[in-house]
């Protein structure tokens, strides 16, 4: 290669250089590593699969009747309407057998996929909350990076582990499913089976909740899209009635596929890529 070559080289490098350096928000940035949500009004985008958060607010770590578990993976954020529902749901149970529950992820500063992890959650309408055995204490900041809770199903997903599971778990997510801006709550079958015979006669709430693979150590609160917010992408209605008669195809046909607790995902998994909606490209570039 020619000296006359490589002068024209470096030139046109410092050029791109100079393109795509910071100042420019030409570069398109990994979802997990933006730190801050955007500014202005909030706005869910597209779906919990496939989507980001324009306008989200952070989680406070703790309060009344709840406290944030595994903060260090910023994923404490959502939309106001989520944040206002857990501190709701919170201030519902402080002082009760519960007196507290234990908040896993949200999403991140401004949603989208994430480096490891769900394959939700992208949105800003999703949050987890676990279910922890007897009266879960307020922990420190430390000890909620590390604490764990057991599973109230069994391995085989064919039965609620009685040792583990309590009428305190069947308030909450009764509880937790009523609020009319809930859309649905995620649970193993075994857990809905659980709930579906011990509702009694009160049961409105219990179509919301979803039979879904895995949740057997929390349950999966997903929001409605808050009204005229129209870049966000509704769920599909709900089949009607309680949904109880769907738990014989979990129990007794095909759907017994499903029961059985997913193995732990090995470290650095990543959920498949998923493609966005156009507008999440501003909403990552934002400053
Ligand atoms: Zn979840």
């Amino acid at each position: 290669m020619s000296a006359g070559c490589c002068r024209l080289c470096s030139s046109l490098l410092v050029f791109w250089t100079l393109l795509i350096l910071p100042g420019t928000p030409a570069q398109a940035r990994d979802w997990w590593t933006v730190r801050h949500p955007t500014a202005g009004p909030p706005q869910a985008v597209g779906s919990p699969a496939a989507g980001c958060l324009a306008g989200g607010v952070a989680l406070p770590l703790e309060g009344p009747g709840y406290q944030v578990v595994r903060a260090s993976r910023e994923r404490y954020f959502g939309h106001p309407r989520l944040i206002r529902y857990i501190r709701d749901l919170g201030r519902q149970i402080v002082g009760s057998t519960l007196d507290t529950v234990y908040v896993g992820d949200l999403s991140q500063p401004r949603g989208g996929p994430m480096s490891y992890g769900h394959a939700s959650h992208q949105n800003g309408l999703d949050v987890d909350i676990w279910l922890t055995p007897g009266r879960p204490l307020m922990q420190p900041a430390r000890l909620r990076e590390t604490i764990d809770v057991p599973s109230v199903v069994t391995a085989d997903g064919t039965a609620i582990v009685r040792t583990v599971w309590s009428n305190g778990h069947a308030r909450l997510i009764s509880l937790a499913a009523r609020p009319p801006e809930v859309d649905r709550i995620f649970v193993h079958p075994a857990i809905k089976r659980e709930l579906c015979r011990t509702a009694g006669g009160n049961r409105d709430w219990l179509h919301k909740v979803r039979p879904w693979r895995g949740h057997s150590a929390h349950f999966h609160v997903r929001l409605a899209c808050a009204p005229g917010e129209k870049d966000c992408l509704p769920g599909r209605p709900l089949p009607p009635g309680d949904g109880c008669d769907e738990m014989d195809h979990y129990f007794n046909g095909p759907g017994r596929a499903l029961l059985p607790l997913p193995k732990e995902l090995p470290p650095g998994h990543r959920p498949p890529r998923v493609a966005l909606p156009e507008s999440c490209t501003g909403v990552v570039k934002a400053p």
